[in-house]
């Protein structure tokens, strides 16, 4: 349900014909802010979208306390505002949340908040194929303290972004054999800032080396793998679809990972959820089984991997005759535009 919370509007809109709306770059004329104090949420808002003002020593910038998610929205082929599966995001909010040992947010706001906000700004919402409205809520401590320790205070902020489509071009993956994401124990599975800061200097390296991101591994052998960049990774072989498993809790569990998982299996794929080491993959290629692997991540949904290099072995993968790919992407799509049935209840109309 949408929530009521009190509004002040922006004087006058910023939207405008021809806005960039290539990825992250604009911002709706909106947002929503909640606060935290005393052991609670208190003030809840929404106002025009405007800076944030801070005293240096804010705890965020300094421990590191922030989380955060990405969803989409868009207008589907009825003409309605619908959001893809936000009680999967704020399922996920909360567990980072726990783990950073930060307060959970309620689902009136976060939800409600969300779908309050959105229906502010909906003009803002592209309406072409493929368009929609980038979703980004997030959390930060909000103390003004040196000292390691959780914040007592913290800001709940939605912005709001709308957004073209997003082309993923055909991926070059570098497995990764010295750097680590995650390690058990570890935040890997936690939607957290620092997650990506400590992401880029192994991106940066493979970049050099002319590849678009890296494909992490366990921190042990370099081995077992985990996920790319922003997105979850799955393998087809002949007969199955293999991913790796969320049990080690260094892994995003993404949204559009479990939903792959559920459509695959309605296409009558097997799908296995375990340890994947790089080594079996090395010898299903060298067998001719495995045919094609690819990412997915809520921005480009399904991103196909045309080379996957591990030490010197490369990989290489017909991204135009990858079948598997192309109908679970044709089908996610039809059921975010409303041309297929929502039979799991995945959108929620604003
Ligand atoms: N892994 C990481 C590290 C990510 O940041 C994302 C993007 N949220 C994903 C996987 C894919 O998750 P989702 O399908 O929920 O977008």
């Amino acid at each position: 349900m949408s929530a009521n919370f009190p509004v002040t509007k922006i004087a006058e809109s910023r939207l405008r014909e021809g806005m960039d709306i290539s990825f992250g770059k604009t911002f709706t004329d909106h947002m929503l802010v909640a606060d935290y104090a005393n052991g609670q949420w208190g003030k809840v808002e929404i106002i025009p979208y405007q800076p944030i003002p801070f005293y240096p020593a804010l705890m965020a910038l300094h421990y590191g306390q922030e989380i955060f998610e990405g969803i989409k929205a868009y207008i589907n082929k009825n003409g309605e505002t619908v959001i893809f599966r936000p009680d999967r995001n704020f399922k996920r909010f909360n567990e980072s949340a726990a783990r950073m040992e930060m307060p959970e947010v309620p689902e009136e706001i976060f939800l409600g908040g969300m779908k309050q906000l959105i229906a502010l700004d909906k003009d803002w919402i592209p309406q072409k194929d493929n368009h929609s409205l980038y979703i980004r809520p997030f959390m930060f401590a909000t103390d003004e303290y040196l000292g390691v320790r959780p914040s007592l205070t913290y800001k709940f902020i939605i912005i709001l972004s709308p957004s073209g489509p997003y082309f993923a071009k055909p991926a070059r993956i570098l497995v990764e054999d010295h750097y680590t994401r995650a390690a058990p124990g570890g935040v890997g599975r936690a939607k957290n800032a620092g997650n990506y800061g400590g992401s880029l200097k192994a991106a940066a390296d493979a970049q050099k080396k002319g590849f678009d991101q890296v494909l992490w591994t366990d921190p042990f052998e370099h081995k077992w793998l985990q996920e790319v960049g922003a997105m979850n990774v799955m393998f087809v072989y002949k007969d199955k679809v293999v991913t790796p498993s969320l049990d080690e809790g260094t892994v995003l569990e993404g949204v559009t990972r479990d939903s792959a998982i559920v459509v695959l299996r309605e296409m009558g794929k097997s799908v296995e959820e375990r340890p994947v080491n790089i080594d079996e993959l090395v010898q299903e290629y060298k067998n001719g089984n495995l045919t094609e692997a690819f990412g997915t991540g809520t921005a480009a949904v399904v991103s196909m991997i045309q080379q996957l290099s591990y030490r010197d072995m490369d990989m290489e993968f017909d991204v135009a005759n990858a079948p598997v790919a192309a109908e679970l992407a044709q089908r996610l799509a039809a059921i975010r535009t409303g041309e297929a049935e929502d039979a799991h209840g995945w959108i929620f109309r604003v």
